[in-house]
């Protein structure tokens, strides 16, 4: 079975325009995203103009901020200050990479956590943590949506997860903790493998290397989940795992393009709606 992520994300994209309508038949106003963009960066810009038009196909708004590649530190801490203070504003995002000398960390901390849509704040790290959490990762709750609507339950099931970072691997795997699976975490230092990866019904690949994944790591029936988004030697679009090799092992599987990118976007709507009701 291939996981269609794009069918998945257009279902809830669905659901939220009508939470959006009540909301709005409810309060009066929209839930609002105002995202900050700093330089000229493509693929970012690319990854904003896609957000605020996600918002408008649900009915919120959104206003993006472009600002030069040598804005300072102070005059992004300045906006980020005036977009905390705004009651307009419920959800606000910045677009990472920041150009070098920015120091991203200050920046999202200054962020106010209840309009921390991205959930990077340490605040909403330590709420995820404790079992407690307002706002999901995107990517990650875009993941166990996808589990959820193929309908396979985590609990008791070995779900391991490659790769550590703070944006896609560690939630991930709190996430798989808190459905009750049973979790291990891989990374470049763990030793063999293919033989942990093996022991895997639920797998989840989060490396950033091309077709990383092949078939002889994978355990018969097993459900992957392939969060890469890379180049190929021919310059496509393709994830870590090696689809191809893979699919017929797996029992479902998700592919890339049409994956899990299509759930990350959605997954920050439904967060700004959360950031909206809880203002
Ligand atoms: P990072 O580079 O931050 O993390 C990669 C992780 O993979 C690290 O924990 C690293 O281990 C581990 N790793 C690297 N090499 C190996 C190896 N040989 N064996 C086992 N583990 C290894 O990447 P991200 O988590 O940010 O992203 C991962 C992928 O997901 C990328 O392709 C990215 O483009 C994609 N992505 C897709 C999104 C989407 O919306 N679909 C959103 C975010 C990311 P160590 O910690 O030891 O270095």
């Amino acid at each position: 079975m291939i996981i269609d992520g794009k069918a998945i994300s257009a279902q809830i994209r669905a659901e939220l325009k009508e939470e959006c309508r009540a909301f709005v038949a409810e309060r009066g106003f929209a839930p609002a995203l105002s995202v900050v963009i700093v330089g000229d960066d493509p693929a970012s810009q690319v990854y904003v103009r896609n957000k605020a038009r996600a918002c408008e196909e649900v009915g919120f708004g959104s206003r993006v901020y472009a600002l030069p590649a040598e804005t300072t530190q102070a005059e992004l801490l300045g906006l980020i200050g005036k977009l905390n203070a705004d009651p307009t504003v419920h959800g606000i995002l910045v677009q990472l990479p920041l150009p070098k000398h920015l120091d991203e960390t200050a920046l999202l901390l200054a962020i106010d956590p209840r309009k921390d849509v991205d959930a990077f704040h340490p605040y909403n790290v330590g709420k995820l943590t404790v079992g407690n959490p307002t706002f999901l990762p995107c990517t990650p709750a875009g993941v166990m949506e996808l589990i959820r609507r193929t309908g396979v339950d985590p609990a008791g099931r070995h779900c391991v997860v490659v790769g550590r970072s703070n944006i896609v691997g560690k939630p991930m795997a709190l996430l798989l903790l808190a459905a009750n699976g049973t979790v291990t975490i891989c990374h470049s230092r763990t030793r063999d493998l293919a033989a942990v990866t093996r022991t895997a019904d639920i797998l989840v690949v989060a490396v950033g290397r091309a077709k990383f994944i092949k078939a002889d790591m994978v355990k018969r029936g097993a459900v992957v989940i392939d969060v890469g988004m890379n180049r190929d030697e021919n310059g496509k679009l393709c994830g870590d795992v090696d689809f191809a090799a893979v699919e017929p092992v797996a029992a479902a599987i998700t592919p890339v393009p049409g994956g899990v990118g299509p759930m990350t976007i959605t997954m920050l709507l439904r967060n700004t709606l959360t950031a909206a009701e809880q203002l």
